[in-house]
């Protein structure tokens, strides 16, 4: 089998700032000697609700590794609509102020029928980037999916227009969750970030809707300053049913992890698998 990871440019790596993207972008680098053609390129789309532990990452991943990686913004331009802004780790977003921008255009809270937030902020800004930036115009999306979600692996390359240019070598390599924790073991630094058994709770925007309730809870119970923002920005929309209907609002969460019980009769919802990868 040709190596997966030997990619063939134009293409965009999208790191999201896990464990499993850095293990791909490592793998990718290694099958190019260490060192990506200009006509590859690493981005990451930051929303502003990141854990400083997976910005500090991502640098991390950058320095270590030798190879540069664009950090983009959702921004609005009068002129052009949706459009990018490329920052860096020191003027990188912190306080939601990108996902609070699309909020307010779209005058809708993101939630799991409409999830508008990876489309607009991850999805079309690395697009809009790629293609007016780069100047690419047909490339591959390359995507950081293991073997053990083939599910998602099936939804983006088949249910999702965006995708359709879209890779994942990781599944293709077919390397799991088991190849990506014995990677992580073997390097001298890592995501400074609490594991769960096939995930990081604490990876992508810090209470997303998708997340289960329990874990919500749990993460606003060890930081309730967590729950701010996500209060906030749902209270204007909650007639409409706020970020998740099905699920009590951030303010009850916020309640319920200030209040001495446990957490047993919490149902226990999944968390459902976004586009905002590992
Ligand atoms: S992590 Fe959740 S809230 Fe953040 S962009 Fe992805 S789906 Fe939206």
């Amino acid at each position: 089998m040709n190596n997966p990871y030997f990619i063939e440019g134009p293409a965009l790596i999208s790191f999201s700032g896990g464990r499993t993207s850095g293990y791909m972008l490592r793998q990718i680098l290694d099958a190019y000697d260490g060192t990506l053609p200009d006509d590859i390129v690493v981005s990451f789309q930051n929303t502003g609700k990141e854990a400083p532990q997976t910005l500090d990452f991502i640098q991390e991943c950058s320095d270590r590794w030798a190879v540069p990686i664009v950090w983009l913004e959702y921004e609005e331009n009068t002129i052009k609509g949706n459009w990018f802004k490329i920052v860096n780790h020191n003027s990188a977003s912190r306080n939601g102020e990108p996902f609070k921008k699309i909020i307010e255009k779209y005058d809708a809270c993101p939630s799991g029928r409409n999830r508008f937030c990876t489309g607009i902020m991850k999805v079309q800004t690395a697009q809009k980037f790629a293609r007016h930036e780069l100047l690419f115009s047909d490339y591959l999306s390359v995507i950081g999916l293991r073997a053990d979600e083939p599910r998602r692996v099936a939804n983006i390359t088949n249910n999702d227009p965006n995708y359709k240019e879209s890779v994942c070598p990781v599944h293709t390599a077919g390397d799991t969750i088991r190849e990506i924790n014995a990677f992580w073991l073997r390097q001298d630094f890592r995501l400074n970030l609490p594991l769960a058994a096939k995930s990081t709770p604490l990876s992508n925007c810090d209470l997303c809707f998708l997340k289960g309730t329990k874990t919500i809870i749990q993460m606003i119970k060890d930081d309730p300053s967590r729950a701010d923002w996500w209060i906030k920005t749902e209270e204007r929309y909650l007639g409409e049913g706020g970020f998740a209907k099905e699920k009590p609002s951030y303010r009850r969460m916020k309640e319920i992890a200030l209040s001495q019980g446990d957490l047993f009769d919490i149902p226990d919802d999944a968390t459902i698998p976004c586009m905002c990868t590992d």
